[in-house]
């Protein structure tokens, strides 16, 4: 197998996770060894399930830095990597070197933080992936296609854990209303 990057990206609610998912049981169905890593931060659902806001889930293995897929990712054919926006910046690096042994590994997360700008390891995997798939939520106040993250509580850390009530998909206007 010719190993690959693929990047999933996009706003939260846009459906990164369910698209990422739906790789993944493809991939297991084609009974490829899968592997599915998260950030140990990322406690909001489940401690060691990825899931979706619609509550579909696949298990994975949470990870404090992105160097631990090397070590954990023996035999492995496929990879998925979940809210890579909270890792380290060795995560291209990591991505690129399992690349080349051929595994396939597929990342998926936000490409803007709440002020817009390009979230950390995840514009450089972009960069060097071979195949970019950037999608669109829903935005709350008018309907059209949203591609920002807009956050709804006064606080200025780019990292800062939420959902729905932290929050909300917002198209380039709405986004830059109230600012
Ligand atoms: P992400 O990982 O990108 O945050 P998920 O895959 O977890 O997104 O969730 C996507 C799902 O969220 C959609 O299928 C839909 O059911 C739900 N959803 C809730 N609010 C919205 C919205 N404003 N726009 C799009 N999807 C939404
Ligand atoms: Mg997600
Ligand atoms: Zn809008």
């Amino acid at each position: 197998q010719r190993g690959s990057i693929e990047v999933i990206c996009g706003p939260m609610f846009s459906g990164k996770t369910e698209e990422l998912i739906r790789r993944l049981k493809r991939a297991q169905i084609a009974k490829l060894k899968v592997e599915i890593f998260k950030p140990a931060t990322d406690i909001r659902y489940d401690a060691t399930a990825v899931v979706s806001h619609d509550l579909n889930s696949i298990q994975s293995t949470p990870i404090e830095t992105s160097s631990a897929i090397l070590l954990l990712s023996s035999n492995t054919q496929v990879i998925g990597i979940d809210e890579a926006q909270f890792f380290d910046d060795e995560l291209p690096n990591v991505c690129a070197t399992l690349a080349n042994k051929g595994i396939r590994v597929i990342v998926a997360g936000l490409d803007m933080d709440f002020k817009g700008n390009p979230f950390g390891p995840i514009p450089k995997l972009m960069a060097v992936a071979e195949f970019v798939t950037k999608i669109t939520a829903v935005c709350v106040r008018c309907g059209a296609p949203a591609s920002h993250s807009y956050r709804l509580v006064e606080r200025q850390e780019t990292f800062l854990l939420g959902e729905k009530e932290s929050y909300e998909p917002r198209c380039r206007v709405c986004f830059n209303l109230d600012k």
